[in-house]
């Protein structure tokens, strides 16, 4: 094993410390239930000196005064070190998290270095324009840095979503204040510790970590904090952005949850469509805001796709998240767990029946079997609400424009999949459903240069890709007479 596990402390100015109050809370292993370490717990007076370090930096000091392409080549240098430390760092997240070695080495690290390859790659080409206006007058914009600003991550992917916060926000020239999950707070340390060995400046970087209502609060709350990035349940985004609107109006980014639909046409490769169901929905244990948790399946084809997904879910391993061999890990805490065996129950309650799954698949540690469900409606309440846990609802469909119409029946709209070999029908869905992401034969694909982000209540504004520079600067637009 190489992951280190050690406590953790506040990041402020390049300097690891206590929390004032001096508090700590446990950092819970979630395959084992056991301690693994004590972290700091930062509260409003951490974020206040977190906050002072990063104006300071914002303001003057070395980061200032650095160049664009000076950035990016720090951006690189962690992408390197991140590359050099992946199998400990995989390991840490691991641990902590309880997804599976597998991914964290080969999805989570892997994804994590390419965005900060692709923002040290942007970060030097970040521009203004000229604009042709009426009059004797030169016109330019200046695209300037936003400021400080405060990231809220979560716990699904604690160092990936730390990732695709830190790269465009450090490429830009922002200085931050991260606030990891409490229950995941581990690898963004870690991370912090690379940023600073590949040559991050004091108070660029600040790392509190501690609870949502007290730290995460008090960084949405800020008064000198310029934007607030926020990943997380729609409940709390809500919250932030009251936050933010009732004291200095900071800009708001939200990555909220999602209730997407994945929809399997009898036109489909049915191997094809089975393999992306079960992705859809069991990769990260279900805990992923784009999941494709509403299964749509065209009546013809139901049962034998139902057979098929059944057969492969109960192959799935389902175990020991450090074993390489491990497909599905744990849940990440036991407030998860016990949601999740809520959920199926009131799904039973409701009508739906257990094809497969439906109860822990171990006495000890937070592991839920992969559970298929059928005979949802759309009206139920596991079609309804985020579960975030390996539960997939199918529902049967019959007329293309009633499933449209369903598909689109939800508060949400992160993300949606679509399985058909008709490309018409395939673009025209693309097109008709309301999501930011859409999946044709495929699900669950990411790169760092394509946008991500959410419509109607999944959130506001696209993380990864060029867009994600529009979060982080703002525009400058210049007059000069010129007689
Ligand atoms: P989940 O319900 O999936 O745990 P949350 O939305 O509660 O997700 O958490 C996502 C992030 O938001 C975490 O870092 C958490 O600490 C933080 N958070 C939770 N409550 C608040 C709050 N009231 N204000 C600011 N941040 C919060």
């Amino acid at each position: 094993m190489k992951a280190q596990i050690k406590p953790g402390k506040i990041l402020i100015n390049n300097e690891w410390t206590e929390a004032a109050s001096g508090k700590r809370f446990d950092v819970i292993n979630p395959a084992t239930e056991t301690k693994l370490t004590d972290c700091a717990e930062g509260d409003l007076e951490d974020v206040n000196r977190a906050v002072s370090a990063a104006r300071r930096a914002f303001e003057g000091g070395a980061w200032k005064k650095m160049s664009a392409r000076e950035r990016g080549r720090i951006l690189n240098r962690a992408a390197l070190l991140l590359d050099k430390y992946r199998q400990e760092i995989a390991e840490l997240e691991t641990l902590n998290n309880g997804k599976p070695v597998s991914e964290t080495l080969h999805v989570d690290l892997t994804l994590a270095i390419e965005t900060f390859e692709y923002y040290a790659g942007l970060a030097d080409k970040i521009h203004g324009e000229t604009i042709p206006v009426n009059g004797p007058f030169l016109n330019y914009t200046l695209r300037e840095p936003a400021g400080v600003v405060g990231q809220i991550i979560p716990w699904n992917f604690p160092l990936l979503m730390a990732a695709w916060k830190l790269g465009p926000a450090l490429a830009t020239g922002c200085t931050v204040v991260l606030k990891p999950a409490e229950q995941t707070p581990l690898s963004a340390l870690r991370l912090g510790e690379i940023l600073i060995e590949a040559g991050l400046p004091p108070g660029v970087l600040n790392i509190v970590t501690g609870f949502g209502p007290t730290a995460g609060a008090a960084l949405a709350r800020h008064m000198d904090v310029d934007k607030v990035a926020f990943t997380g349940s729609t409940d709390i985004g809500k919250l932030v952005m009251k936050m933010a609107s009732e004291t200095n109006l900071k800009r708001v980014s939200l990555e909220l949850g999602g209730k997407a639909p994945n929809i399997v046409f009898a036109d489909s490769n049915l191997d094809d469509a089975v393999n992306g169901a079960l992705r859809g929905i069991f990769f990260n244990q279900g805990e992923v805001c784009c999941a494709g948790s509403r299964l749509f399946v065209e009546q013809s084809i139901h049962d034998e796709f139902l057979n098929k997904l059944k057969t492969k879910a109960e192959r799935l391993v389902v175990g020991d998240p450090l074993d390489p061999k491990t497909q599905m890990g744990a849940q990440v805490s036991q407030e998860q767990f016990k949601k999740i065996l809520g959920y199926i129950e009131q799904g039973k309650k409701e009508g739906a029946k257990v094809v497969t799954g439906g109860a822990p698949a171990h006495t000890k540690g937070y592991f839920i079997k992969p559970t298929v469900l059928e005979g949802v409606t759309n009206q139920m309440t596991v079609a309804r609400e985020e579960i975030f846990g390996p539960v997939v609802c199918a529902i049967s469909f019959k007329d293309t424009n009633d499933l449209l119409k369903q598909a689109n029946d939800t508060v949400y709209g992160l993300s949606a999949g679509i399985w058909t070999r008709d490309i018409g029908k395939a673009h025209r869905f693309a097109k008709e459903v309301k999501a930011g992401t859409i999946w044709i034969n495929c699900y669950n694909q990411f790169d760092a240069a394509s946008p991500f982000g959410g419509f109607k209540q999944s959130g506001f504004g696209r993380e990864l890709g060029e867009h994600a520079l529009e979060l982080y600067t703002q525009v400058k637009s210049v007059w000069v007479a010129l007689d």
